[in-house]
């Protein structure tokens, strides 16, 4: 017997199958899809079965597998060809879609320490004359015939000398069983009584097949509910389910409401666990014993024998898309792949859909559902804009006397805050005010951001960090400057405002650690804060019902982004955020402090009116040929020799010149991030609509340049950042 293996090393030279004979004993084992180890030149590598033949045509004489990893498929056929699907669709090496798919232990070197864990339990072996047996054993015994084992621990408590002697004389003997990190109790399944709008909504779904859905429902309107009954009646026809929402959503919040209402049935798939449980989750999965998946992006590889339907929740949140490393796939375009292969259909969700999403649903590829009100007929927060030009006269500090109003209003009522501000750190850049210097990153082309609690200018690229200096380096004037405008510093504003307020600071400084979000969420929710501070991980999917007022301290930061996105993630932003207000019986405030108080993002906001913001957005997409009206792609041309980047990134261009007619080729630019740790970048934007010449062009290219290491090509379709 002959094997096709493709060998886990991401390096691009060796992206291809290699031919390995197998021998006698190992061939009953042999299936496509499980995980072997092979020599390779000098090295012993894993690899995946892909291929089983009688014949090679290799020229060299083929050598031979050297063992197993484990028995079971990894990667079942479905996989297999979703893999080779998203190698087109990306460009990026089979190895690298295959990695992707798998838990860590399952990937070659990672998996070492994630060992599945085992209890050890007893069995009788043969039958012997029990009425010898002495008191203790006797006990041993009668444990097993009620139950039909007993466990090792168990057993060991009651004598361990009676366990020896059993088990010398083979009246027991010794099994092993796979034990779960993480056990979960179907205690108090509850459910909602659906109002008519949401079991409207539920039936189109149901009674339809194969198709891709716009669930566009405004916030607290009651999707979360509609997701779970649609994936009960699917459960009840025996089929499994997928639920994506952005890892700051996949709150203990979020998946408690399922497990309240499916039990053990859920799989949770999020950071917050480790390795091992992760496996241990993945298991489940893999063996039927879970199936209602719930997880952030890289869930949408679930193994999952037969999907029912696909949630992906918050559809525009840009955690979808995977930017580094490669595949850089969208969740949502494997989401639909996967669907045409279970012939099952995909619910997207949001308040505030991408306008790629909703451009669809208008032209009828995606089918449109909307909840238009909250449920009970509660209605949406009132938004006011606060000019800040005019604010700033009156008060000092970074807080209208609104807004001040507004927190001491609710810190009376018992009530709690909200307030975004997108921007971590205490101030955003530092500058002397007598020459002009500007603090810079020395691997980085970025400004340093100065964070007080460690009195450090730190890097949010690199991670670089040094201490603050007490003069300017370039002049030696003491006329340091902090501009700009941090968390750190805002907490402390609030602190000079309010004596004995309580401030929860939640932004990546302060939840690094493991499980420190989901502690911070808890104690938000039991009311031990007042205030919840942060960047745009407080905007998203949370429920707190004491939650009255939330402020938005500066709606500009997201604004002044250079992106093309950058007013759609404005306007997405403000919404959610603006939806934590005011969710349960008492009525909500939104306050929004802006420089730019006539941006029409901030305006369309602030009236709750997508539609609106839509119309105007999709103008300006035309004028300027971005999408949905273009497809775009960024080319990345990144190495540490500035000067040969640049003559590369010149001859790609004119490779493409001469071979895309009806594309658009912008750059070679070194706009935004030009120099990141050390490494040089450019880029160039393609902007296009159909062009059958490009996807060639682009493998050509790759190809030319994947075993040149002064030079790496990375290829982003759909790009969700252009820097
Ligand atoms: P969304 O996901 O659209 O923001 P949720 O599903 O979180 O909305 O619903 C908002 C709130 O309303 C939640 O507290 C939820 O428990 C409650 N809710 C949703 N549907 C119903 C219903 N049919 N009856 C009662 N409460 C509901
Ligand atoms: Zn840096």
């Amino acid at each position: 017997m002959i094997v096709g293996v493709l060998v886990e090393l991401t390096n691009k030279n060796v992206d291809r199958i290699f031919d390995y004979n197998v021998s006698e004993s190992l061939v009953p084992h042999i299936k496509i899809g499980i995980r072997v180890v092979v020599p390779f030149g000098k090295m012993e590598l894993e690899g995946f079965v892909l291929e089983i033949k009688e014949s090679s045509s290799a020229d060299r004489e083929l050598k031979n597998i050297l063992s197993i990893v484990d028995e079971n498929i990894v990667l079942n056929q479905e996989l297999l060809n979703l893999g080779k699907w998203m190698q087109k669709e990306t460009i990026s090496s089979l190895i690298s879609c295959y990695q992707v798919m798998l838990p860590k232990a399952l990937k070659a070197k990672n998996g070492e320490n994630i060992s599945i864990k085992y209890d050890t339990y007893y069995v009788l072996d043969s039958s012997y004359d029990y009425d010898k047996l002495l008191e203790p054993q006797q006990r041993i015994i009668d444990c097993i015939l009620k139950d039909g084992f007993i466990l090792r621990k168990d057993a060991v408590d009651i004598s361990l000398s009676s366990v020896k002697t059993l088990l010398k004389h083979h009246i027991l003997k010794e099994e092993k069983k796979e034990h779960y990190r993480l056990s979960y109790s179907n205690q108090n399944l509850v459910k909602k009584e659906l109002t008519p709008l949401q079991s409207q909504v539920v039936d189109r779904v149901i009674h339809d097949e194969e198709k891709v859905f716009l669930l566009h429902g405004v916030t607290g309107s009651g999707k979360t509910e509609v997701y779970m009954e649609i994936i009960d009646y699917y459960l009840k026809q025996g089929k499994s389910s997928i639920v994506l929402v952005p890892e700051i959503s996949l709150t203990p919040q979020m998946v408690q409401r399922f497990r309240e209402r499916f039990g053990s049935i859920i799989a949770a798939l999020h950071s917050a666990l480790s390795d091992g449980e992760k496996y241990d989750e993945w298991r489940r999965i893999y063996r039927g014993e879970a199936s209602i998946v719930i997880g952030a992006r890289s869930a949408i590889f679930a193994p999952l024998p037969n999907i029912g339907v696909i949630i992906i929740d918050e559809e525009h949140s840009d955690s979808y898309k995977q930017n580094d490393p490669s595949p850089r796939y969208h969740a949502r375009d494997v989401a639909i792949e996967r669907a045409h292969y279970h012939h099952c259909s995909v619910v997207l969700g949001s308040a505030t859909p991408t306008l790629e999403t909703m451009a669809r649903a208008q032209k009828g590829n995606y089918q449109y559902l909307s909840l238009p009100e909250r449920v009970n007929g509660k209605s949406l927060p009132h938004i006011t804009i606060i000019n800040m030009n005019d604010a700033m006269k009156k008060s000092r500090g970074h807080f209208s006397l609104e807004l001040i109003d507004g927190i001491r209003n609710r810190l009376e009522k018992r009530e709690q805050v909200i307030l975004l501000l997108n921007r971590r750190g205490y101030s955003s850049f530092v500058t002397c005010k007598n020459c002009g210097y500007t603090f810079k990153c020395p691997n980085c082309d970025i400004t340093l951001t100065y964070h007080k609690s460690s009195n450090t200018m730190r890097c949010h690229y690199c991670g670089f960090g040094e201490k603050v200096y007490q003069s300017c380096p370039s002049c030696g004037e003491k006329a340091l400057n902090n501009l700009g405008v941090g968390t750190q510093r805002i907490e402390e504003e609030l602190m000079n405002l309010f004596s004995d307020i309580r401030i929860l600071r939640m932004d990546y400084d302060t939840t690094s650690r493991k499980g420190k979000h989901e502690e911070m969420i808890e104690k938000f929710q039991n009311h031990e804060y007042d205030v919840l501070l942060g960047t745009q991980m407080v905007a998203k999917g949370l429920d707190f019902s004491l939650v009255t007022l939330v402020g938005v301290i500066n709606a500009d930061t997201s604004l002044n982004i250079p992106d093309f996105r950058s007013s759609e993630n404005t306007f997405s932003l403000l919404s959610q955020v603006a939806g934590r207000s005011g969710r349960a019986k008492k009525a909500g405030e939104v306050l929004i402090q802006t420089f730019n108080p006539e941006h029409y993002s901030i305006c369309y906001a602030a009236k709750h009116d997508y539609q609106g913001f839509y119309e105007e957005e999709m103008k300006i997409r035309k004028l300027l040929k971005y999408p949905p009206y273009f497809y775009i792609c960024n080319i990345r041309i990144s190495g540490k020799n500035a000067e040969y980047i640049f003559d590369e990134s010149y001859k790609i261009k004119r490779c493409l010149e001469r071979n895309l007619h009806s594309t658009i080729i912008l750059g070679p630019s070194s706009s935004g991030l030009f120099k990141i740790n050390n490494i040089f970048h450019y880029h160039i934007i393609l902007k296009y609509k159909s062009d059958s010449s490009l996807y060639p062009t682009l493998e050509k290219i790759v190809d030319h340049y994947k075993s040149n290491s002064k030079i790496k090509i990375d290829i982003d379709f759909n790009p969700s950042q252009m820097l």
